[in-house]
């Protein structure tokens, strides 16, 4: 058990099956893409576990970049997405992947998919650690899934709750009380402020 702030946390999904999820999203990605140079796009600041052990993965040459948006707030995800650092490079005729840690409402993606939309490049996929299938609320493809959660709130492996819990190594899942579920649909009292992606 993990205390974080006000809420504790629950041993959920182990490094060893982040890492089989991985090994098989890197190999997927790798087949599909074959000669191509790819470019990894992490979202940070979420997806910065991802990207550094999924490009280690990578058996062939690739590029590595981020972007940096911002969307949740607390434990809850907010449609005001921030763009506080763009794309930095020229990605016209490239083969570009999204790397994201996880997939939640789809706010975050649709706003990826707006920074891509005058882009001129050869292919746009998007990769995701974690998604939640019962938040999902957007018709875009999700190309490689690691590992399916139900809608709960989870820290670890580069997600935060309120900037704490990025440096575990494995995933805690939020332990709901009936006090707990009121803090989750409401919030708690002036927290929750300004929490990175
Ligand atoms: P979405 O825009 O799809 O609702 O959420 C995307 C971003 O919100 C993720 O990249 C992640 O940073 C954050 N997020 C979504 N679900 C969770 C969660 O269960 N735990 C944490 N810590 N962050 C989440
Ligand atoms: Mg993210
Ligand atoms: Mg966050």
């Amino acid at each position: 058990m993990v205390k974080l702030h006000d809420k504790f946390f629950k041993p959920f999904i182990s490094a060893e099956e982040i890492d089989r999820a991985m090994t098989r999203m890197a190999s997927e990605i790798a087949k599909d893409i074959g000669d191509e140079i790819p470019v990894f796009i992490g979202i940070l600041n979420g997806s910065f576990m991802v990207v550094s052990d999924f490009v280690k993965k990578y058996p062939k040459p690739c590029e590595v970049t981020f972007i940096k948006l911002a969307s949740y707030e607390g434990v809850k995800s907010t449609e005001d997405i921030q763009r506080l650092i763009g794309l930095t490079q020229d990605l016209t005729g490239r083969t570009v992947v999204i790397l994201e840690d996880i997939i939640d409402t789809g706010n975050t993606l649709a706003e990826v998919h707006r920074i891509f939309k005058n882009e001129q490049v050869k292919s746009l996929k998007i990769a995701t650690l974690f998604y939640k299938p019962e938040a999902y609320k957007k018709d875009f493809k999700l190309h490689y899934i690691g590992i399916e959660i139900p809608n709960k709130f989870i820290v670890g492996y580069g997600l935060d709750y309120d900037g704490l819990g990025r440096n575990l190594p494995e995933i805690y899942q939020i332990k709901q009380t009936e006090y707990m579920t009121n803090l989750v649909l409401f919030g708690p009292p002036g927290a929750g402020k300004g929490t990175q992606a």
